[in-house]
């Protein structure tokens, strides 16, 4: 059967392989410590869970309006409009089958053929897919570890062409936990209100987010920048509910309506069980948010001060999410057991084949000088993991 030119362009998940060996090892009983996990390692609150049970209880089993219940809608615009400074009506909101989904829906109805979308490195790589899949053009801007993985208002500058449509901003950031200040973000957002650029703010790890750092909406600078961004959000990393899907986009009323109609042929409203659930997390006692990002931080600062200790490696310490992205390219062109090191993969690689550790090479995420660590698992297999890495990187020659 002869596949589409749409389906020859979609890339496997580059993170896919040293998953699919790790688990394939573990089934085999022996025992892999894992850095690859992109979600949090606790459970989804009760008090969420009960409201799920609660809505089936009731019925809440049927068709919902396809951008979400009226009560979910609303509670996302008091929340945008509390935590965020940003005024949405309710038809303004679209709920989606995820985050993913919601960004899916957003780059489908803002790109075609011929347009330039402008992605900072390292991104996450469903954007560089979900780019491609619109027929537009990903233009990718390295940004460097010394500049904290931050996009320079230099750099848009000059990546800005007359066929520029849109800005991929994330924000606290996967993989590096990069957070922008107000003031990085207005520089930035100033270039892109003069040339009316368009804005995927995808702002998902917004609540984990440490130290003395806070999150700002590029939406919230401006009434020019809040009409020229979606706002990208979702209940899977703040309430850990990765596996309830429910994401949802905030938009001027022409592009919620264009993702609204475009959900409405494919996927239909979100499960309404998970949208009760949502709405919960969302309206609910936030005290699980709290807790959750105490242990986050204790794990980050662990991590970043066992690598920054290492000879040859240089790692931030992430103001958001729960990664640590160090950068290893003073260790590159040497080699383990008798193996080269000549990135991060042929790294990933050993370290999963000798030492039985899984990381995610930063080739993922167009970088392949760093590799990404997850710090959502334990305390205990973070030490573990860390004396093992830390061996092979001192062993490196
Ligand atoms: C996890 C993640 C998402 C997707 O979240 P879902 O709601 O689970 O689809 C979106 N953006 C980034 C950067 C993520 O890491």
């Amino acid at each position: 059967m002869r596949l589409a030119e749409r389906a020859k362009n979609i890339s496997p998940s580059p993170t896919l392989s040293i998953d699919a060996q790790a688990k394939k090892m573990t089934a085999g009983g022996i025992k892999v410590i894992n850095f690859g996990a992109g979600e949090p390692d606790f459970d989804t609150p009760e008090n969420i869970k009960q409201a799920a049970v609660q809505a089936i209880a009731k019925g809440m089993t049927k068709y919902t309006p396809v951008a979400g219940i009226e009560p979910l809608r609303q509670a996302i615009c008091n929340k945008l409009a509390e935590d965020n400074g940003l005024q949405y009506e309710p038809s303004q909101i679209v709920v989606s089958s995820g985050a993913k989904h919601s960004l899916y829906n957003a780059f489908q109805v803002l790109c075609q053929e011929g347009d330039e979308v402008i992605l900072p490195a390292p991104y996450w790589v469903t954007y560089l897919e979900q780019i491609k899949m619109t027929g537009a053009k990903p233009v990718i801007v390295p940004t460097r570890v010394e500049d904290c993985f931050k996009l320079t208002p230099a750099q848009l500058q000059s990546a800005i062409t007359a066929n520029t449509r849109l800005f991929v901003l994330n924000s606290p950031g996967n993989p590096t936990g990069v957070v922008y200040t107000k003031a990085e973000l207005e520089a930035l957002g100033e270039i892109l209100e003069k040339n009316n650029i368009a804005i995927i703010s995808d702002e998902i790890y917004e609540k984990l987010i440490y130290d003395a750092n806070r999150h700002v909406s590029i939406a919230s600078l401006s009434p020019g920048l809040k009409d020229l961004t979606v706002v990208i959000n979702g209940v899977s990393k703040s309430y850990s509910m990765t596996g309830w899907r429910i994401g949802y986009a905030a938009a001027p009323q022409p592009v919620a309506k264009a993702m609204a109609d475009l959900q409405s042929h494919s996927t239909s409203n979100p499960t309404s069980i998970a949208q009760a659930a949502s709405l919960e997390a969302i309206t609910g006692t936030q005290e699980s948010v709290q807790k959750m990002v105490a242990e986050f931080a204790k794990r980050r600062d662990y991590m970043v001060d066992r690598l920054t200790a290492i000879h040859g490696v240089r790692c931030n310490r992430p103001g958001g999410a729960f990664y640590v992205f160090p950068d290893v390219k003073a260790l590159l062109g040497k080699s383990y057991a008798g193996e080269a090191i000549n990135n991060a993969t042929d790294l990933a690689r050993v370290l999963l084949a000798v030492e039985h550790v899984a990381i995610v090479p930063g080739v993922a995420f167009g970088d392949d000088n760093c590799f990404r660590l997850s710090y959502a698992t334990s305390m205990d297999n973070i030490r573990e993991g860390l004396d093992l890495i830390e061996k092979v990187l001192k062993a490196l020659q």
